[in-house]
């Protein structure tokens, strides 16, 4: 059989650099909580493929659905010659996602591209052109998504130009905002608003509930609710970016719950699909039916195999109660994470299963990239796979399969535990 270092070499030959990968191995099989390599090893994941398998690597129910649908036809463009499991996703996004108003949705491929086509129906909706977004959000890798996303390397450097009409304001960052309470944070965050767009110009504002790539930043109390509140006001779109937060990752099926928001317009991707590339844009009829006919749409966007997959991942998280089980996983890997008493770490936040540890030089508050890179890096040499995120490259973020055993967890947490030392 290839080993890993024989497919690295191909891989160097035919793969472009600029495509990365965390580990080197490379993976036969995954399932549940792990993943095993080419050589037998097993690797316990706290990663989820970023936040993909919440229902668990190749998920018994996904894998059936797929089979099925396979079987019987792979392709036939919803926009060309329409297949029920498209409508069916989108009432399942409809019903799962807060807001107690009419709702319409619409399914693409990725996240990017969801994120670019609920900016677009902002501004076909509201006739306005601003998009507001905040300090350390990630939105994607498309063009309008790199100039929705905060932080240059490695996501924008030497890419421009970027997109236009897209501004930045102050996000709440608890740990780095010297003691803002949500309201505070809010107001400051909104008094840049109305000074350098204009209430007026702005079609929409932009926020992940919990950032995910720029750090795992949970904003403080308040302060979502009292932006929504001022976007309302503005009469423009206040869209949640559910990408990685959606789907039981935090405990509830979206993230907007926890500070009871019902957003205008919802993107959701990653965990949707249980492992399969599929996206939404999901939120207020008059919004989304605002755009004429044709105006939305994508070769493959809500391909019958895709949405096969998402409602047997949806029916998966129903059966299994997959929000408690995020609940649960943040029950033990929390108080675990807080009990690792070490001078780097600042703190430890987030929710459900998506919980990160900022770490910066004792007893300042400097990043400290370099020992997280060095952390995360020995837990790979001990068969846990973790990622790092954050705007300084100092956060190590943990987002296990919601389906993983208490067994699989324990034995991450001794591995990570070991890294610190
Ligand atoms: C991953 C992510 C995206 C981009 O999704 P892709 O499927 O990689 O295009 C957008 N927003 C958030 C919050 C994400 O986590």
């Amino acid at each position: 059989m290839t080993s890993s270092d024989e497919l690295h070499k191909r891989r160097v030959a035919a793969v472009a650099r600029g495509v990365g990968s965390t580990i080197s191995s490379y993976i036969a099989e995954a399932g549940g909580g792990t993943l095993t390599d080419l050589e037998g090893r097993e690797w316990i994941d706290f990663a989820s493929g970023i936040a993909v398998t919440n229902v668990g690597n190749a998920a018994p129910r996904v894998v059936a659905a797929v089979r099925e649908q396979v079987e019987k036809f792979t392709h036939t463009c919803f926009m060309v010659a329409p297949y029920e499991s498209y409508v069916s996703v989108c009432e399942q996004l409809i019903e799962l996602t807060p807001g107690s108003f009419e709702k319409r949705a619409a399914l693409f491929n990725s996240g990017a591209e969801a994120v670019e086509n609920a900016v677009k129906i902002a501004r076909h909706a509201t006739g306005r052109q601003a998009v507001v977004v905040f300090d350390h959000a990630y939105h994607g890798r498309t063009n309008l998504t790199m100039a929705l996303t905060a932080k240059n390397m490695p996501y924008k450097h030497r890419f421009g130009p970027f997109a236009p009409e897209v501004y930045r304001a102050p996000m709440s960052y608890p740990l780095r905002d010297g003691g803002l309470d949500g309201a505070e944070a809010a107001r400051r965050a909104i008094d840049v608003i109305e000074k350098q767009v204009g209430a007026g110009n702005v079609a929409a504002v932009l926020i992940e509930p919990i950032q995910g790539e720029g750090g795992f930043v949970v904003p403080a109390p308040g302060f979502l609710p009292a932006i929504a509140a001022w976007t309302a006001e503005a009469g423009a779109v206040f869209i949640a970016d559910e990408i990685q937060t959606g789907f039981c990752r935090t405990g509830q099926w979206f993230a907007s719950s926890h500070e009871g928001l019902e957003p205008d317009l919802i993107t959701t991707a990653k965990g949707m699909g249980g492992g399969l590339p599929i996206a939404g844009v999901v939120g207020r009829a008059e919004l989304m039916d605002a755009v004429h006919v044709g105006g939305l749409g994508g070769t493959y966007g809500g391909n019958p195999v895709a949405c096969a997959a998402a409602l047997a991942a949806i029916e998966t998280m129903r059966e299994l109660d997959l929000a408690a089980s995020a609940r649960h996983i943040e029950s033990i890997l929390k108080p675990a994470l807080a009990d690792i008493s070490d001078p780097g770490i600042a703190e430890v936040r987030g929710r459900g299963a998506m919980l990160a540890i900022e770490l910066v030089k004792p007893g300042t508050d400097e990043p400290d990239p370099v020992r997280t890179a060095a952390v995360s890096k020995a837990c790979h040499e001990a068969g846990l796979l973790t990622l790092t995120c954050g705007t300084y490259g100092n956060v190590l973020r943990f987002l296990p399969p919601l389906v993983i055993s208490d067994e699989d967890l324990d034995r991450g947490v001794a591995i990570l535990r070991a890294a610190f030392r």
